[in-house]
């Protein structure tokens, strides 16, 4: 079955080229920031964000020798801070993957207010031709609403942008889901 992270994964394949800059929103374990890292090679840069020191423990781990990886200790909403600091003034990808995280502390969860901003701050980077990608969980505690105020947000976006949304549909309980924005010019 396609999972909405794999997804989020299959279709980024399709764009990113090497030496792209790009940012993992919620590192975690480190499982998207190894497949952005392996897609934009050592001459890209990948931007991985998270609040949770262990997760980024693990993910350095699994991300071994990396030098284009910078890990940060800090929440998505400093995205575009951080990406200034370090003279980036554009990317070609971010990926958000929300919620919490499985086998850790459930009450640090993504919050629709910081992942608003974050998303904000992405899209004002985002190149022509560039994509954000978030899966979304209205099934968890909270998630709902974050669900419902990020669609609400992607749907109002001006020309330039276009957005989508894949969903297992034949699913007991609310499924997470896809949620694509392209910057089309
Ligand atoms: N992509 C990850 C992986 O491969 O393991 C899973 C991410 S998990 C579903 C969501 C992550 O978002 C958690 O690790 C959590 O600590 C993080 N998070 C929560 N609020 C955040 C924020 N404001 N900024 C950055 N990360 C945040």
């Amino acid at each position: 079955m396609w999972r909405a992270t794999d997804m989020a994964q299959l279709l980024l394949a399709r764009k990113l080229q090497p030496g792209d800059v790009v940012v993992d929103a919620t590192v975690g374990n480190g499982h998207d920031t190894l497949f952005l890292a392996n897609e934009v090679g050592p001459t890209g840069r990948v931007f991985g964000f998270d609040v949770q020191e262990s997760a980024l423990k693990n993910a350095a781990d699994r991300l071994g020798d990396r030098p284009q990886v910078t890990l940060l200790h800090a929440g998505h909403e400093t995205l575009a801070e951080h990406l200034a600091d370090a003279n980036q003034l554009s990317i070609a990808a971010a990926m958000f993957n929300l919620g919490y995280l499985p086998g850790a502390d459930r009450t640090i969860v993504t919050r629709s207010e910081t992942t608003l901003a974050a998303l904000r701050q992405a899209l004002t980077l985002l190149q022509p031709g560039g994509t954000v990608t978030m899966v979304l969980y209205p099934g968890h505690l909270g998630g709902g609403q974050e669900a419902a105020d990020l669609l609400g947000f992607v749907q109002a976006l001006a020309d330039g942008f276009a957005a989508s949304r894949y969903q297992r549909m034949n699913a007991l309980a609310p499924a997470p889901e896809l949620l694509l924005v392209e910057r089309t010019s």
